[in-house]
């Protein structure tokens, strides 16, 4: 799927398997599971049997050539997460060894992004499987809500020898980052978007973060503050846009 919203991070993304269950803060407006699942079902690109609640492998995608073509910054298993325990290690190991399979016949290699909430079985994964670090084209991402749930998850991300990416989405309250941004490379915010019935968001909570990310020298990126409940999509934060990538990442 092609990336063309300004406040996507993303150019692209690869979904060799789909599904997940809602686990957390964060899920309760699922933009996969309550919007882009019945909508591919509905187009008849996903099969009549296969349910949300089900982890579904595309055999077909699960290859190198059909991951290939993707460039710039690619989302690996944006429709689900790639860490969810119906997801076997199995299938994980094959989806990174076509990754490193692609990498290693490219000349620009994309970065691939691994996108979580369930930080602490990918860094158990990870960890297990590159000891010394993942691939430098392989970064880390995971959704933080609030402050417990920064403290739960960042202390799995920082764990795996990887460019770490913390992303506030939605963002639910204060959260105070001092204790983790020196390990981080780079740091992103959204609100909650579906609506009139999407949380509020306080600017201030924005403010604070990007004061922190700002202090620490880290890349910081707005995705959007819809503030007026959705109607449109918002990323200007006191008269500045916000769209800094780390080093080597291109869009
Ligand atoms: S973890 Fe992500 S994909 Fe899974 S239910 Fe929650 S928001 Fe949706």
């Amino acid at each position: 799927m092609a990336k063309n919203n300004p406040g996507d991070i993303l150019t692209g993304d690869w979904n060799p398997i789909i599904g997940c269950q809602k686990c957390s803060l964060g899920c309760r407006k699922c933009w996969y599971l309550d919007a882009l699942f019945p909508w591919l079902k509905r187009l008849g690109k996903i099969p009549t049997d296969v349910q949300p609640s089900a982890a579904h492998v595309f055999e077909n995608r699960m290859a190198s050539a059909y991951l290939r073509s993707k460039n710039g910054i690619v989302g690996v298993c944006q429709h689900g997460d790639l860490f969810w325990d119906e997801v076997s290690d199995e299938t994980i190991h094959r989806i990174l060894d076509i990754i490193e399979e692609t990498a290693a016949t490219m000349r620009r290699v994309p970065n691939y992004v691994l996108w979580t909430k369930r930080p602490q079985r990918m860094a158990n994964i990870l960890c297990a499987r590159y000891p010394q670090g993942t691939p430098n084209y392989l970064a880390c991402a995971v959704s933080i809500e609030n402050q417990a749930l920064a403290d739960e998850r960042l202390t799995h991300l920082l764990r795996i020898n990887t460019t770490r990416i913390a992303v506030l989405e939605p963002i639910l309250g204060r959260v105070d980052l001092q204790a983790y941004l020196a390990e981080l490379h780079w740091v992103i915010v959204g609100s909650e978007t579906g609506g009139d019935d999407a949380r509020t968001l306080d600017l201030e909570w924005v403010r604070h973060i990007r004061d922190q990310a700002v202090g620490a020298g880290l890349p910081f990126f707005i995705k959007q503050l819809n503030t007026d409940h959705g109607k449109k999509t918002i990323r200007e934060l006191d008269g500045h846009h916000w769209d800094e990538f780390p080093d080597g990442f291109n869009k």
